[in-house]
């Protein structure tokens, strides 16, 4: 049995604990929580919850968006945060990052220690424990991949046909027994085959024994750009050009390699209310990042007639990763709750799409002031993996979207859910008010977990979630599932089903 205590109600770190999660739009109550310090604080945690026959589940960086982890039936609630460790496994030979992590740490670590990073998300707040399994696409993604994609391996607590808790250690060796187990954790997303309490990364192909050669290098500084266009005299005419330059350029420059493929960039597109709507980015191709960065902005604004403000700043990478973009990721975020409805697209908007972007945009039905249509830049280095090269398939596309709604009391949640499912719905109208895998769009990503997703009210396209998040791989990860966690203890709302 665990000698973990447990932290109760009464306990006074039970309501911070229960305060962690971002989004405050899910709350649970859990029986008790308990803080690992160690695998094998972990591997007693589950073994007494299995035993006495709770539902469990873990929190890492508290970064999910959907109710997984803050959801009313979870008894015993599993925190990481104190397992923080990051360094170099000379074992391995590859770098260690321990669940509990969480992501600005993993990047002032590897800076600090070796001068390198992994391209992974933008929030320093998200944990490594959920994270990671997602896939993560993040500001480097077009030059370097996803972070899944230099995953080597990961050390977990799982639980099997007997009910009993044990840990694993799953790599990318071909001849790992649990190679497959890797495999899923490159895409599965969290909360599926059981507790990580270490992630290894490593660079596939490259051996040396310099661990500084064994991650991508850090760029030498990062060049950040804002831009910002006033909605008065903005008309659809030209609002509607704008947003098709984005496409267009996204189009045009995303081939990895190239050197547009070291600009990232997110078109904020707000409601009207707002006054305003912009777009931040950022370039690390050294001396020519300002150049590339204004052309691309300028492309954007080609043609529309529109005026716009625009700012640059150089940062070394670890004061840039460690806080990109204050104003996004910053202030007031403590007591967030939102929505966010995901889509990758292989190829940019319709004209009817923008149409429906730019009514949702400027309409007066919702009175509502916390809600936007965001676009990132994507592809690059991220498209040169095969589908099944990790669990995560999306391996052409040029754009990741976001509907996305953002609201502070319980009051306003239904007007805001509202807009974005009804924004979300029009734009995929062709296909079930979802982005069915097609020629133009190409499911969603498993770490922007969208609930919707498995209710028929809202996907009507007769699909299920599993083809939107994990295409093809879906039944390979349900082998694993079977196998790795054969009594489905680690589960979800959206979470890889076994097979029946
Ligand atoms: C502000 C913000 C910005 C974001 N930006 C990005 C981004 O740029 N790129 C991107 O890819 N994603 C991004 N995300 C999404 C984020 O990657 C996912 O929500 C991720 O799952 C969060 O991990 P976590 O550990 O912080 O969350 P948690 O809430 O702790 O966990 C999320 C899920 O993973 C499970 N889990 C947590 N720890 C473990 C563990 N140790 N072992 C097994 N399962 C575990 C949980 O049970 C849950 O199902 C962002 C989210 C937010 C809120």
């Amino acid at each position: 049995m665990s000698t973990l205590p447990k932290i109760g109600e009464k306990d006074p770190r039970y309501e911070v604990l229960n305060r962690r999660g971002f989004n405050k739009r899910f709350t649970g109550k859990p029986e008790y929580f308990k803080l690992a310090e160690t695998v094998e604080d972990v591997v007693a945690a589950v073994q007494e919850a299995v035993t006495e026959g709770k539902r469990l589940s873990v929190r890492s960086g508290g970064h999910c968006l959907e109710g997984f982890v803050a959801d009313p039936s979870v008894q015993v609630l599993l925190d990481m945060s104190l397992m923080t460790g990051v360094y170099f496994d000379e074992e391995k030979k590859a770098f260690c990052i321990e669940a509990g992590t969480l992501l600005g740490e993993v990047y002032r670590k590897l800076f600090l220690g070796w001068g390198v990073l992994i391209p992974a998300g933008e929030s320093p707040l998200i944990g490594a424990g959920g994270h990671f399994q997602g896939g993560c696409f993040g500001f480097l993604c077009r030059e370097h991949g996803l972070a899944a994609d230099y995953l080597y391996g990961a050390e977990l607590v799982v639980v099997n046909e007997n009910k009993k808790a044990h840990t694993i250690v799953a790599t990318r060796e071909e001849d790992d027994p649990n190679h497959e187990l890797w495999w899923a954790l490159t895409g599965a997303g969290g909360g599926n085959y059981g507790i990580v309490t270490k992630f290894w990364f490593r660079t596939p192909g490259v051996n040396s024994d310099n661990p500084a050669d064994l991650l991508p290098k850090a760029p030498a500084s990062v060049h950040l750009f804002r831009a910002n266009w006033n909605w008065e005299g903005a008309d659809q005419a030209a609002f509607s050009r704008l947003v098709k330059n984005y496409c267009d350029w996204c189009e045009q420059n995303s081939k990895a390699g190239t050197p547009e493929a070291t600009l990232y960039s997110l078109l904020m597109l707000r409601r009207l209310q707002t006054g305003s709507f912009g777009m931040i980015g950022l370039c690390t191709a050294g001396p020519a990042a300002a150049d590339i960065s204004r052309k691309h902005v300028e492309a954007v604004n080609e043609g529309t007639g529109l005026q716009f403000t625009y700012e640059t700043e150089e940062l070394s990478w670890p004061a840039f990763a460690c806080n990109p973009f204050p104003e996004l990721f910053g202030v007031g975020m403590d007591n967030a709750r939102m929505q966010g409805k995901d889509a990758f697209f292989r190829k940019g908007l319709t004209a009817e799409q923008i149409n429906a972007v730019y009514k949702h945009l400027t309409t007066t039905e919702y009175n509502i002031m916390g809600a936007m249509f965001g676009m990132v830049t994507y592809g690059g280095k991220v498209n040169t993996i095969a589908p099944d090269a990790t669990a995560t398939p999306q391996r052409d596309c040029i754009i990741s979207s976001a509907c996305s709604a953002g609201w502070g009391s319980k009051e306003e949640e239904a007007a805001h859910i509202a807009w974005n499912r009804s924004l979300y719905r029009e734009l995929f109208a062709a296909t079930g008010g979802v982005p069915v895998p097609n020629e133009q769009t190409d499911g969603a990503m498993i770490n922007h977990p969208d609930a919707d997703l498995a209710d028929p009210a809202w996907n009507t396209s007769g699909l299920h979630y599993s083809a939107f998040y994990w295409k093809g791989n879906y039944p390979r990860l349900q082998k694993a599932k079977m196998r790795w966690d054969p009594l489905n203890i680690f589960r979800h709302a959206l979470s890889i089903q076994p097979v029946k």
